[in-house]
């Protein structure tokens, strides 16, 4: 797991770890708990460049990823998420498929 560590230090892990409480690990996806992994809400590039710090827990939430897939709906939340808006990955619960 080493390799994956790169320039988040101390201070990332951290600022993880209290988004992660904060929240519950409440996925941001899906909407299921459980999740260990954290991803930005507003995506990383337009988030700077509103002068927004990468590492600003307004802007992480938990998500699931590729080695902690959810285990209610079995969701790569991570993955399927990408870079794209949050609205259009976003699990709207309570719809219904006519
Ligand atoms: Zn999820
Ligand atoms: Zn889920």
């Amino acid at each position: 797991m080493a390799a994956s560590s790169g320039r988040k230090g101390r201070r990332w892990r951290r600022i993880k770890a209290q988004v992660l409480a904060d929240c519950a690990g409440i996925c941001i996806v899906c909407r299921h708990g459980g999740a260990t992994y954290t991803d930005h809400v507003v995506p990383i590039e337009a988030w700077k460049a509103m002068g927004g710090d990468p590492e600003d827990p307004a802007n992480l939430r938990p998500i699931h990823g590729a080695l902690n897939r959810c285990s209610v709906c079995h969701r790569c939340c991570n993955e399927s998420k990408g870079d794209r808006p949050l609205e259009e990955v976003q699990v709207v619960q309570g719809s219904r498929d006519w």
